[in-house]
């Protein structure tokens, strides 16, 4: 049976390190960037001057034929939105997505961005995505499994009635974009024992209304069935033998 965990090199962690300090600031500076009256094509434009800047290049662009440098989701675009004509109204909700490769290593966060006031349920929702994403870093110790990680997100969701999205998860995270074990936001599996030198991304994926979605024409972005909002927070998350490690704080 093939490993379901990679424990990365000494020298493959300096590498993945430096590439979340690029994704984290290209995140940042994305994020920034967003106000109403911009399109979605004028984000990802930025983006991509940005994630230059770092000296890396987008982890996204083109990995399965995917378009857009970042992804862009607006409300109740989940994830995997792709920059076009949509413009920013104030109000909206914007989940980017943002994956560096620096030097062959990889970064992957994401965050949701309010372009305005937003009502207490919306508010709620981006609230608790990501208490729920700290909530997962914190079981994100050597000893405990991946499930301990997903039930700690979970938990968040239900204590505060979200749906939490089940067809997409968070995954290892580091030479390759997607890199084994799975994590779902949502008790599963009890997976691998996590061990110094695991990296994972971990991304709750939370919605205001059903976890139910669906996929666009385009063939990428993926909405809430219902289109309720959503929002997403991940961060790329280094196992140590002490504390968990933020690689794209
Ligand atoms: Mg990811």
């Amino acid at each position: 049976m093939p490993k379901n965990f990679i424990v990365h090199t000494k020298d493959e962690i300096e590498g993945i390190r430096k590439a979340g300090e690029a994704a984290a600031y290209a995140r940042k500076q994305i994020a920034m960037f967003i106000r109403p009256g911009i399109t979605t094509k004028q984000i990802d434009e930025y983006a991509e001057v940005i994630i230059a800047s770092t000296g890396g290049t987008s982890a996204f662009h083109l990995y399965r034929d995917f378009p857009g440098q970042i992804c862009i989701s607006v409300n109740e675009e989940v994830i995997h939105g792709i920059g076009g004509a949509r413009e920013i109204v104030a109000g909206d909700i914007v989940s980017i997505d943002v994956g560096v490769n620096l030097n062959g290593f990889i970064g992957d966060n994401a965050e949701t961005v309010k372009t305005g006031p937003v009502n207490d349920k919306i508010e709620g929702l981006l609230l608790q995505t990501e208490n729920a994403l700290y909530a997962g870093i914190k079981r994100a110790v050597r000893g405990n499994y991946v499930r301990d990680i997903s039930i700690a997100i979970e938990n968040v969701a239900k204590r505060n009635k979200i749906g939490v999205v089940r067809g997409y998860v968070g995954h290892g995270c580091g030479c390759e974009l997607h890199e084994p074990p799975e994590v779902p936001n949502f008790k599963s599996a009890k997976g691998p024992m996590l061990r110094p030198g695991m990296v994972l991304a971990i991304e709750p994926m939370f919605n205001r209304g059903t976890y139910k979605t669906v996929t666009e024409a385009d063939g990428w972005t993926v909405r809430t069935k219902d289109f309720k909002m959503s929002a997403h927070f991940e961060h790329t998350v280094l196992i140590t033998d002490g504390e968990p490690e933020i690689l794209t704080i």
